[in-house]
């Protein structure tokens, strides 16, 4: 029998590696002949192997079919044609790239005539650190050798290294690893490798040939992403070749002794992985683009990285420090003693932000007025755990299993959703963690479940409502959620509740659950349960379900979607679907207070909570705590202290009284408005004692500590504005005052910032060119003529010896803020 599902390849990368990975898997269940046919390029290829569906280099938007023959064609159809439409656009993951295109440089390095090489930006930050190479591994060394293991043995080692390390290893180190488990067990290159043996080559040639083979199909394709897999092929290779062949000397283990940065023609993600951390600061690669997988770990693990440079550019600098920018994209050679200041300082200025940005996330959530209010992460995955505690989270707010059970041809048993909570338990040390139960069903179909096709998906058999059709399921993910429990605070929240009979339902399946667990004396910890309030009639009852939780959280997305019978995904009635409508405020109070009434927690995890605009709202609406995506959290936090929780209590309560959507709008951005900024003149921005040695390290060091500070988001621009003023004219006044200036859009906050040298530097090529106090004022542009004003008033101040000579004198930076503001009148 023979079957063809027609698809169009909807992945942003094309089918690369990761894609290729989860098709194979799903067409491995069969036993039919299943090949993908790209009818752009006429390339067809065994979809039971990874690198033969990679060989048909399919990229996005190619036409494809998927030509499936043998016995059980027609169940393979079935199960394909819905999967490559419904899973397979959803199976890779974006690749967050750097943007393309030259940065301008800072004058406050170019003025001192650095050597530079410029090259493409791959990881930011700056690196330090002694010039080694790394020498390319030629695999041709191993071709006249005689192996001492079959390929299957070698084949063997290799998996146990790579399964011993992937188990070690989290997040894209783990991702990388797990394809390349996936590149040792494919189906082309194991055939390749063993056809070459069976001609009589030896197994060294026979990897060779392979390599070479697969490696010009890749060279072929129209993808940079796919070229760029030819060095994971080579790191396979190179791991079989060397556990074949342990007799053969090849010094992949290239010792770093000191902090180095390492320039190489190819660097494999195993070598990558090989090198010492503790050492390496940075990385300069020839050939390396921005999705190569040594690159996305050169990323994961913050270690700077460019590209592009030749390495016969830098031969005669090795063992050489140098500097490399890979935010700028440049290497500094032979850096001068004033270019090496210059790059000291900028990576001073970034442990800055780094120490700004930790103090700040370990802060509690809390108004200025001191009420607090809980900021958690939303999470899908495991791996997003530790990283939204990194970020600041102070809970996990919703966990959506459902995620475990999507993108697979059966769902996860009891073990691996065990392993799955208690990882995320564990991230958690003693934070809390809301587990939803799976949300299934609707709008989330999953194959294996066979649910039937709905009109309205929203309104039909989701979530609570399939649990009873599905009991084992349910009954599995609660035998791990209570298990996992021991490992931390853990809260279950059931989706999609709507009656008292349904939350005692669940109850009575808790409890089924928890005997079972008895009689087989297997170990549980306590959890509350809790329900997501999404849909609105919950609301009406509050009081009954009260009785019957811990605790709750507003699913808002669903819940306005239920409210205002508006579909959260059509585009067509898109307008009308917003949560600042006065009804849904109105609903968010009464859920609010009919928890408060008895004393019950309420969260809200929806889009809203994240929603900066509103932010003033929903702690004024009273919500115990927000949970929303991780880089929220941070930005968050800060804007919450700016708040004063009554102001914003009378702000919800005038909301709920407004008759539109543009009126809750007005409200808003009247408050936005009322809502004082940073002051002008602030001890952050006072430097004393600065051992400056020149004008420019001043203004990078004035500009930079705006950036720190949070003044300006955009520090490069600024910097430029400051010097486009200094082109024009000298901003030194005489007497050794200097006062740079402009009136820019790259200020958040207008800032006055001071810096008092120690000792005099250079200002300009007149006589009385020497400056030892610069006051640098940076206004933003609607603050009218302000500008000017402040500007003009202090050139008059500094004519007087008295002015130069308190401020020079002055021991401490509040002192001079306090005299300034008064002198100023400001
Ligand atoms: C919600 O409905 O607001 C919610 C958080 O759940 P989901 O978006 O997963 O439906
Ligand atoms: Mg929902």
């Amino acid at each position: 029998m023979k079957k063809e599902v027609a698809f169009t390849c909807e992945l942003p990368n094309g089918i690369h590696a990761r894609p290729a990975n989860h098709l194979e898997a799903v067409c491995r269940q069969f036993s039919s002949d299943i090949k993908l046919k790209n009818l752009r390029n006429e390339n067809t290829g065994s979809a039971k192997s990874v690198l033969s569906l990679v060989g048909t280099d399919t990229l996005l938007n190619d036409p494809c079919s998927l030509i499936i023959e043998g016995d059980d064609a027609e169940a393979a159809f079935d199960v394909l044609a819905t999967y490559l439409r419904e899973e397979f656009p959803l199976c890779d993951e974006e690749i967050v790239v750097m943007d393309e295109g030259d940065v301008t440089l800072p004058q406050s390095l170019m003025n001192h005539n650095p050597t530079l090489i410029r090259a493409k930006r791959l990881s930011a930050g700056i690196a330090k650190g002694k010039l080694i190479r790394y020498n390319d591994i030629e695999l041709s060394v191993f071709e006249q050798e005689i192996a001492s293991l079959t390929f299957e043995q070698a084949k063997q080692q290799v998996t146990e290294t790579l399964i011993d390390k992937a188990e070690l290893a989290s997040g894209q180190e783990k991702e990388i690893i797990k394809a390349h488990l996936g590149i040792l067990n494919d189906e082309t290159l194991n055939e390749k490798v063993s056809g070459f043996v069976s001609n009589g080559e030896s197994l060294a040639k026979a990897i060779l040939l392979t390599v070479a083979a697969i490696t010009e199909t890749l060279m072929q394709s129209s993808s940079a992403y796919l070229k760029e897999r030819v060095l994971d092929i080579k790191d396979i290779a190179l791991q079989l070749l060397m556990t074949a062949h342990p007799h053969v000397e090849v010094t992949t283990d290239f010792t770093l002794t000191e902090p180095s940065i390492v320039i190489a023609n190819d660097l494999t993600p195993s070598q990558f992985l090989g090198l010492d951390r503790a050492f390496l600061q940075g990385l300069i690669l020839t050939q390396a683009g921005s999705t190569s997988h040594t690159v996305i770990l050169a990323r994961a693990f913050n270690i700077p990285a460019v590209s592009g440079v030749e390495i016969d550019a830098c031969a005669k600098h090795e063992g050489e420090t140098l500097f490399v920018d890979g935010g700028l994209g440049i290497v500094a050679l032979a850096p001068s003693d004033a270019v090496a200041t210059y790059f000291e300082r900028a990576m001073w200025l970034a442990e800055q932000v780094k120490a700004a940005e930790s103090e700040y996330l370990n802060l509690q959530a809390q108004t200025k007025d001191g009420h607090k209010i809980e900021i958690a992460a939303n999470i899908a995955c495991t791996v997003e755990a530790e990283s939204a505690f990194a970020k600041g989270a102070e809970g996990i707010g919703l966990f959506r299993t459902e995620m475990l059970f999507m993108d697979r041809s059966t769902a996860p048993d009891e073990q691996e959703q065990f392993d799955a909570y208690k990882e995320v338990l564990e991230a958690a040390g003693d934070k809390a963690v809301i587990i939803r139960s799976m949300d299934i069903g609707g709008d989330k179909p999953l194959d294996y479940l066979n649910l039937p096709h709905e009109h309205n998906p929203f309104l039909g058999y989701r979530a609570v409502r399939i649990y009873p059709q599905f009991l084992a399921l349910f009954h599995t993910q609660l035998r791990a959620i209570l298990r996992a429990a021991q490992y931390g605070h853990t809260k279950v929240m059931i989706p999609m509740i709507q009656s008292i009979e349904e939350i005692r339902w669940v109850k009575a399946q808790l409890e089924i659950v928890k005997a079972e667990l008895t009689n087989d004396n297997t170990p549980f910890g306590a959890i509350e349960l809790g329900i997501m309030v999404e849909i609105p009639s919950v609301a009406f009852i509050m009081d009954q379900f009260c009785k019957e939780v811990d605790f709750f959280s507003i699913g808002s997305n669903d819940m306005t979607q239920y409210l205002l019978a508006v579909d959260r995904d059509n585009d067509n009635v898109a307008k009308l679907y917003n949560s600042l409508a006065p009804s849904f405020l109105r609903l968010l109070r009464a859920v609010v207070s009919g928890a408060q009434a008895h004393d019950k927690w309420v969260g809200l995890c929806g889009e809203l909570g994240a929603n900066k605009k509103v932010l003033p709202l929903l702690v004024g609406a009273g919500l115990n705590e927000l949970s929303m995506a991780a880089p929220s959290i941070a930005p968050t936090k800060a804007a919450l202290r700016q708040f004063d929780s009554e102001a914003c209590k009378a702000l919800f309560n005038e909301a709920c009284d407004c008759a539109t959507i543009a009126d809750v709008e007005a409200l808003l951005e009247a408050f936005a408005q009322s809502q004082e900024d940073k002051p002008l003149l602030d001890v952050e921005c006072v430097l004393l004692d600065c051992d400056f040695n020149s004008k420019e390290e001043a203004i990078q060091t004035l500009v930079g500590n705006l950036g720190v500070r949070g003044r300006t988001h955009v520090v490069n621009e600024l910097e430029a504005d400051i010097w486009a003023r200094e082109s024009v004219f000298t901003t030194g006044l005489g007497n050794g005052f200097a006062i740079p200036h402009t009136k820019s859009d790259n200020i958040a906050h207008s800032s006055i910032s001071i810096a008092r040298l120690n000792k005099p530097v250079i200002w300009s090529d007149d006589e009385d060119g020497a400056v030892e106090f610069v006051i640098m004022l940076t206004l933003n542009k609607n603050q009218g003529d302000q500008h000017m004003r402040i500007f003009s008033g202090l050139a008059r101040k500094l004519i007087h010896e008295s002015f130069r000579n308190t401020l020079k004198t002055m021991t401490t930076e509040a002192e001079i803020i306090s005299y300034l503001q008064s002198e100023l009148s400001l």
